[in-house]
């Protein structure tokens, strides 16, 4: 597979460490709040990435955190701690605020398909393996302690900005968005390994270390948690774009100084879904969730369509109008799945593999998941039969997990109740009868759709007044004459 590798700057054969066996790591959500689409816009690409890394054969140990300390409201140690201004806008405890965000978090990745890491592990749970790697930059002097904390040393390095061919914008987030110069820092891009004199008379959370009674800095979570499960050899990291810098930066600068060697040798990064206002962020306080999606009437996995459509490395604009879009085709494809008769022939194996073989090469390009949704038309169009059809887009499904053959299952499945309901009561179907009356049945579904029942009644009875009886089914509705 080729991937694009931000360290390097350039697409690459993707490699690992262990032959056949991927480590993987996702930073995971700071869990003060809702994730929002634009951050599950990035774990629907990581999640297309493991899937295909293991459709293509690999075997993947995927390891994800949760930020439930340390993650302060700039990337780059000043602000208010995140956690914390959750727990105070909620009247709740940090833990309270953590359990609470982290189970939202996982109803979503449910909703969207998304698969749950194989390790997923809350940062507070792993202090004392931060406590030895801080332990170990010091004895190294890579880290110093200055006004009761502790700073990793950036001028010891011989490579910082490892990740520097990124847009400014993308660079400055964690500068920008910074309120206060901290003068116990030697070198500008110095950072906090560990906490002790806080700026937070009231953080909750804190434990005893070889400094004092403090708690760790944001970057020093991912490296410990990383080095624990995944081991000292990390073959793909995964982050939105923002993470690039200033927190993957710092993870390598700590990780392989700590271990002496190189520590991660492919880094992924998923570009922003903005709004015409600009990126989606947490913080701006207005966002959009998968829930509020649902309430819309909207279909999760359309989004997850939506985003498939668009490469990884493109920032993404979310509207109303490209959500819609996305919806109408997603319908439609589930549609022209629903058509194929899975009892149409045999599976042919070898246009299978044809198929297949395909897929691997084009989504193998840098995880081209737009080629990936083409393949899916490809195959409708296939010279084959339904049954070899289908075990094409069950296959390709394996990676893009738009429940593609349940939901085309559903359909014809509601289909049928239908027509059996029809043969029942001798019953017409909309469209197959009189074009005047499926038109005004039509009209009566959606204006009921649109829930303007008065319309709708209006229709009934005028159907009625010429003698015509309409019944809901699911699906839509039926009709015969009196
Ligand atoms: P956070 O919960 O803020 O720690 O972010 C969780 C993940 O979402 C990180 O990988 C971020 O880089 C990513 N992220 C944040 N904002 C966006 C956005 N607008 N679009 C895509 N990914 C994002
Ligand atoms: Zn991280």
């Amino acid at each position: 597979m080729l991937l694009y590798n931000s360290a390097t700057h350039k697409k690459e054969e993707f490699q690992t460490h262990t032959p056949g066996k991927v480590e993987m790591y996702t930073c995971g959500p700071t869990v003060y709040h809702f994730a929002h689409i634009g951050n599950l816009r990035s774990y629907i690409m990581e999640d297309v990435l493991e899937k295909f890394l293991r459709w293509s054969g690999y075997e993947v140990n995927r390891v994800m955190n949760i930020t439930d300390v340390g993650h302060l409201s700039s990337d780059a140690d000043t602000g208010e701690d995140k956690m914390l201004k959750g727990a105070k806008r909620e009247h709740k405890t940090v833990m309270e605020i953590a359990q609470y965000y982290t189970d939202a978090f996982f109803d979503d990745c449910r909703k969207l398909n998304i698969k749950r890491p194989d390790v997923v592990e809350p940062a507070t749970h792993r202090i004392d393996d931060y406590i030895r790697i801080i332990s170990g930059l010091l004895d190294k002097g890579y880290a110093y302690q200055a006004g009761g904390n502790v700073y990793f040393d950036t001028s010891k390095l011989e490579r910082y900005y490892v990740f520097n061919d990124h847009n400014e914008e993308d660079l400055a987030v964690g500068v920008r968005e910074g309120v206060e110069e901290d003068a116990n820092k030697r070198n500008k891009n110095d950072f906090v390994l560990w906490f002790t004199k806080s700026k937070f008379e009231d953080q909750a959370l804190k434990w005893d270390s070889p400094w004092g009674v403090g708690y760790p800095g944001w970057h020093i979570e991912c490296s410990g948690i990383s080095m624990k499960y995944n081991g000292e050899y990390l073959d793909l990291h995964c982050g939105g774009i923002d993470n690039a810098f200033p927190h993957h930066t710092n993870e390598i600068a700590q990780s392989e100084s700590f271990l002496g060697h190189p520590w991660c040798k492919q880094w992924f990064h998923v570009h922003h879904l903005n709004t015409n206002t600009g990126k989606m962020s947490k913080s701006k306080g207005e966002f959009l969730t998968v829930s509020l999606l649902e309430e819309k009437g909207y279909d999760p996995l359309a989004y997850r369509f939506f985003c498939l459509q668009s490469h990884y490395r493109k920032g993404l604009v979310f509207s109303w109008e490209n959500l819609d879009n996305a919806q109408g085709a997603y319908n439609k494809l589930i549609a022209k799945i629903a058509a194929l008769d899975p009892k149409d022939g045999e599976v042919d194996e070898a246009v299978l593999a044809q198929y297949k073989e395909k897929f691997a090469q084009q989504v193998g390009n840098d995880l081209n998941t737009s080629m990936a949704v083409t393949a899916l038309y490809d195959a409708l169009k296939a010279k084959t039969n339904g049954a070899t059809k289908l075990a094409i887009l069950d296959s390709f499904d394996q990676v893009l997990s738009l429940s593609l053959l349940d939901k085309a299952a559903a359909v014809r499945e509601e289909q049928a109740k239908v027509k059996a309901t029809q043969a029942q009561a001798g019953y017409t179907v909309t469209g197959e009868g009189d074009p005047e009356i499926d038109a005004l049945v039509k009209a009566r579904g959606e204006a009921k759709k649109a829930k303007n029942f008065a319309e709708a009644d209006r229709i009934r009875d005028e159907l009625k007044a010429r003698g015509i009886e309409i019944t809901d089914v699911p699906g839509g509705a039926v009709w015969k004459r009196d």
